[in-house]
């Protein structure tokens, strides 16, 4: 039997903290907004690096991104990165939201393109007067501050780059501009994000690339945002969730079971640093950064 002896997920004694980050979305309705800040009071004690708050779709949650990212900050004293897009907005407009994150003391940004009104499958039109894509965003925020920036990576490809060289040139051009990482987009198969470092590499980008990990809440609605944003499910988790409609109890199992396993196979490579989209829920990123040894303070 060819078990390794040595795994980094196991060596509690040698290895060094972990750091991990937590992605939340501003939330919509007085009943969400009960289950957000139940989940943040839940995680904020973990000591993350920082909270992150989603920027809706075209702009949609400029006022709520801003009212959560304030509040978790004061709240809890964890820092907080607000997510921002340069959709359907001029770059005055833009601008003028980070100055207003300026002000209210917010030091971390996700700067992103922003998706469409008509969703990830339709071609980015620029708004007359906005900016073209991340990396002009990128340095349009450095001009106003000294944030520290993160920006968007895909193990799979941007579903718009034709090519990996067009793809990698893009990351590189947003981290050349000043941001400090890249946070991934969702995956399920860790040879995609493996990959991807090997071609960021290659192009001589060193900054962290950090994944995304999405614990699977639910199947189906996961699946289903997947496919939105161009990250595949492969067969084999498929399988896994098969016939669990009508059983949440094990359904729960099978996803802390799943995402388990894609975790510790990354510890187990080396990789130190994890970004987990809650959907704003806590049980299973708990369960998580318990593995990790990320335990509240
Ligand atoms: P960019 O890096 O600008 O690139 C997008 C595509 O355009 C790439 O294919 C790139 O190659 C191409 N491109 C860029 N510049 C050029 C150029 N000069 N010439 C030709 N092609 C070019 N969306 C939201 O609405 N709100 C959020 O809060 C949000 N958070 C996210 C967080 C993370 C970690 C990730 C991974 C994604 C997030 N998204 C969010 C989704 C994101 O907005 C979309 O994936 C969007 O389609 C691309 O954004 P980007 O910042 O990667 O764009």
């Amino acid at each position: 039997m060819n078990i390794p002896s040595e795994r980094k997920s196991r060596d509690t004694a040698e290895r060094a903290p972990f750091q991990v980050s937590f992605e939340f979305f501003p939330p919509k309705t007085d009943v969400m907004e009960e289950r957000f800040w139940e989940s943040v009071h839940k995680l904020a004690p973990l000591r993350p690096r920082f909270v992150s708050v989603t920027y809706g779709a075209g702009g949609s949650t400029r006022e709520r991104t801003l009212r959560m990212v304030k509040q978790v900050k004061a709240e809890t004293g964890v820092d907080a990165a607000a997510h921002l897009t340069c959709v359907g907005a001029t770059k005055a407009e833009v601008d003028d939201v980070v100055h207003a994150y300026k002000t209210a003391g917010i030091k971390r940004i996700v700067a992103l393109r922003g998706d469409p009104p008509g969703g990830p499958g339709q071609p980015f039109v620029q708004h007359p007067g906005g900016y073209t894509n991340a990396a002009e965003l990128v340095a349009g925020i450095r001009r106003i501050g000294d944030f520290d920036i993160s920006v968007a990576a895909y193990p799979e490809k941007h579903p718009q780059s034709p090519t990996w060289d067009v793809e990698i040139d893009n990351l590189k051009r947003k981290l050349d501009a000043g941001a400090t990482r890249a946070i991934t987009q969702m995956f399920f198969d860790n040879r995609d994000y493996f990959e991807l470092l090997e071609r960021a590499a290659k192009a001589g980008i060193t900054a962290p690339i950090v994944p995304g990990i999405q614990p699977i809440h639910s199947f189906k609605q996961i699946s289903s945002f997947a496919a939105k944003c161009g990250a595949s499910m492969p067969d084999w988790v498929a399988e896994r969730f098969d016939g669990l409609e009508e059983d949440p109890e094990t359904h729960a199992l099978v996803a802390s079971a799943v995402a388990a396993e894609q975790v510790l196979e990354l510890v187990d490579e080396g990789i130190t640093q994890f970004h987990f989209l809650t959907l704003n829920r806590s049980n299973l990123v708990l369960a998580l950064a318990r593995l990790l040894g990320v335990r509240p303070d």
